[in-house]
């Protein structure tokens, strides 16, 4: 049932006592071939739970807490200094030196500033002590962090305020130990400086439309609210440290900016499930381990389609403990591959040519009594309660495509989408055959049957028969409902999972509050249940007939698609410039003020920061390859091309022919006149002034830098494959991604 897994996974690890995961832990530094075994680590043993505290605070504190986290009841400021104090000794007792609010401000990664928990005078007393203020909130200077706009330099005042419904956990990096506090990140007026935030305001307002449905179809006994659920599908890849030291693009952009195929990558479709490498698997094991004592219930791995990728996958969580885990997969991903001799690539395309990395986001709604909202059941046609949730997400996705695809957009993302390996950058919706079906009968005005799924036959007597889910699968679709959640696919790889999270969680209560509102007038006590379906029926059925060109079952990596979805009017943006205009609308604004989301200042902020950011990272790629070009490209391309000049002039000199060597050395002088063409012209670009908006910033870059940036790659590129392998400056694309 999957409030149990909701209940006892999300909220503090509660009821996964004692769940050992005996990992072999390798030694620090080594290859991960290490035969030693480690101790076996309980599941949450480094998470200051629900568990953990019942044994320290007493009962109505905890059952205050509890209230807190499970019904979103206000904190009781009562109980934070208890709480603190038990905090601190649980954390001291378990080797925490210091402590540290944890958050996630706009530059999308997380921030910490670590204080001591306690310091000694020496005589048995404290100088200093962690206790009620420390814990509930704390001041780092928000000038240095990006505001978009909110916050001027020289007004620096900004709190991190604690959130109860994510557990602190215990960081363990090299031999320290720190306590961290999941926090939320405001300026001193209030408005929110972080992904976190809005976030949690997001879920409130979809609980709150989601509960007045609930009360119309009286299914809202014993409920208080309505959460929303996210498992997310990390792929990632992993390169040798001694490769990556020869990529100062990697350690720099993230991704290579140059590079030319290797004879062999993804052709034959054999990496895909294919079977996991010693070294790899040591090196999941122990990240496995170390996400088990920090109570992130992972479930899932296995190699993806391109070499050296692969995927992690935990269990799903309320949303908001779901994001803050998925921050904390990244982090340990990065921290174990070093201890393993190698690098975790989190970029959306380290490599060009080859599939890039996502993070499929599962959501859906559920009640905190265990009801997922999203799941039809066996007599879906009966269903209509499910039907509403289903429509308002339908008529969510077809109103707001838009602004869904710039919740994803980023410098990274934009590589991808459209790519052949992710849906493409126009938003569309998989219902699959069963639910296609019954969106069909809504839309006639008659719903009468859920297709069955039915059994298969294997057609080998010795295997058994199995049972059919109701649709196929579709891959290509980027939000693809999968029998009880819906699948976002084109989140990026190295994005958190709040922000987009955020926008979905909005755009579904805009929804479903204007349902709530539709049958709330039109249904009064007296309504029958037959009169009830009618009333129903009649605005799903205008709802889809509204919405319903955003359904698209077919491929959407076909080039048809494209034309077919310009046809339907649905919206295309290609790059993250053009996507995140979407957000500057009047309504848009609206939408996320009226829901107390974000106000219209916060969202305009974060749309700044979103644009910079976008902007900066492609300047920094672009010096990148200039520096990269000028100092390590052109030397080794000269170099070459001087060795093939004196096997000319030797040639001539003996009276041999020499029209082949002639040739290469006119093919790879002329490679070079055109990648020095490129370079020249890509340098005056980035000296270019760039006093203009981010909004105009970003959109100069997408048009004119990338291509300036592309023609420089793909002269690069074709020098690689005619210079001596040897001299070659970078590590290969061979040497980069078959990683043994
Ligand atoms: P696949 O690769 O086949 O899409 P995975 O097993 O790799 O599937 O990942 C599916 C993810 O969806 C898991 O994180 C799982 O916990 C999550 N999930 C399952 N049910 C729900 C739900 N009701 N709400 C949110 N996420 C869910
Ligand atoms: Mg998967």
């Amino acid at each position: 049932m999957m409030i149990t897994q909701l209940e006892t996974i999300t909220t503090h690890g509660e009821g996964r006592k004692g769940r050992r995961h005996d990992i072999r832990r390798p030694k620090p530094g080594s290859n991960g071939r290490s035969s030693h075994t480690p101790a076996p680590v309980m599941f949450a043993e480094d998470v200051f739970t629900l568990e953990t505290m019942s044994a320290r605070l007493p009962a109505e504190i905890l059952a205050s807490l509890k209230d807190t986290i499970h019904r979103g009841k206000r904190l009781d400021p009562t109980i934070v200094g208890p709480v603190a104090d038990a905090m601190k000794a649980w954390a001291l007792e378990r080797g925490a030196t210091h402590y540290c609010h944890w958050f996630q401000p706009l530059t999308g990664g997380t921030a910490e500033k670590h204080e001591a928990l306690s310091i000694s005078n020496g005589h048995g007393g404290e100088l200093s002590s962690f206790s009620l203020s420390n814990l509930l909130q704390g001041e780092p200077d928000a000038s240095s962090f990006p505001s978009g706009g909110l916050r001027a330099t020289s007004k620096a005042r900004g709190y991190t305020v604690w959130d109860p419904a994510s557990p602190a956990f215990i960081s363990r990096v090299g031999n320290t130990a720190t306590l961290c506090i999941p926090t939320a990140f405001i300026s001193w007026t209030g408005e929110s400086l972080d992904k976190k935030t809005p976030l949690l305001r997001s879920m409130e307002a979809l609980s709150k439309q989601a509960m007045r449905i609930l009360r119309i179809f009286g299914s809202d006994t014993g409920v208080s609210r309505v959460v929303t659920s996210l498992g997310v599908e990390q792929e990632y890849f992993l390169v040798d440290e001694s490769a990556y030291q020869n990529r100062p693009d990697l350690a720099v952009c993230g991704r290579t900016v140059f590079g030319a195929p290797s004879p062999k990558d993804q052709q034959l479709s054999d990496h895909y499930f294919g079977v996991i490498p010693e070294r790899i698997r040591a090196f999941m094991a122990e990240v496995e381990r170390e996400l088990t004592r920090l109570g992130v219930p992972i479930a899932t791995r296995h190699n993806e389609v391109a070499p050296g990728q692969y995927e992690i996958a935990p269990l799903f969580e309320n949303t908001n403990v779901a994001c803050d885990h998925q921050m904390i997969i990244m982090e340990t991903l990065s921290h174990v591959a070093a201890r393993h001799g190698m690098r975790a690539l989190l970029h959306e395309k380290p490599f060009a040519g080859i599939n890039g990395s996502g993070k499929h986001n599962n959501w859906s709604m559920c009640t905190d009594t265990g009801t997922n909202l999203l799941d039809p059941g066996e007599n879906a046609h009966e269903n209509l309660q499910f039907l509403v949730f289903l429509t308002a997400v339908i008529a969510a996705v077809e109103e707001n495509a838009a602004i869904l695809r710039g919740s994803i957009a980023s410098a990274g993302n934009d590589h991808r989408l459209g790519a052949n390996e992710a849906p493409p950058a126009i938003m569309s919706i998989f219902l699959g055959d069963a639910l296609s079906d019954l969106v069909g009968q809504i839309e006639r005005g008659s719903l009468n049957s859920t297709p069955a799924s039915g059994s298969l036959d294997v057609g080998a007597a010795i295997l058994p028969t199995l049972e059919r889910h109701s649709g196929d699968r579709n891959r290509t679709s980027p939000f693809a409902f999968t029998g009880n959640k819906f699948e976002f696919r084109a989140v990026g790889a190295s994005m958190t999972c709040a922000w987009p999270n955020t926008v979905l969680n909005t755009i579904v209560a805009d929804q479903l509050e204007r349902i709530a509102t539709a049958l709330e007038l039109a249904i009064k006590d007296n309504t029958t249940k037959i009169m009830m379906e009618r009333v129903v029926g009649a605005i799903l059925q205008e709802l889809i007939s509204k919405h319903k060109r955003v359904i698209f079952d077919g491929d959407n990596y076909d080039p048809q698609w494209h034309d077919e979805a310009e046809r339907r009017g649905l919206p295309n943006n290609r790059h993250t410039a053009s996507a995140l205009a979407a957000f500057n609308k009047p309504a848009v604004a609206r939408m996320f003020d009226r829901h107390g989301v974000m106000t219209p200042q916060e969202l305009d902020a974060r749309i700044a920061v979103l644009a910079e950011n976008y902007a900066t990272q492609l300047r920094i790629e672009a010096d990148t390859m200039l520096q990269l070009g000028r100092t390590r490209i052109a030397p080794a391309a000269y170099a070459h091309l001087n060795r093939i000049g004196n096997a000319v002039e030797n040639s001539l000199s003996a009276g041999l022919n020499a029209d082949r060597r002639s040739r290469a050395l006119r093919t790879i002088s002329e490679r070079l006149d055109k990648f020095e063409d490129s370079l020249a012209m890509l340098e005056i670009m980035t000296q270019q002034s760039t006093d203009s908006t981010p909004t105009q910033n970003a959109n100069w870059c997408a048009r004119e830098l990338r291509a300036a940036m592309q023609r420089v790659r793909t002269c690069a590129d074709a020098l690689e494959v005619v210079v001596d392998e040897r001299e070659w400056p970078l590590a290969s694309y061979r040497e980069l991604l078959f990683t043994r």
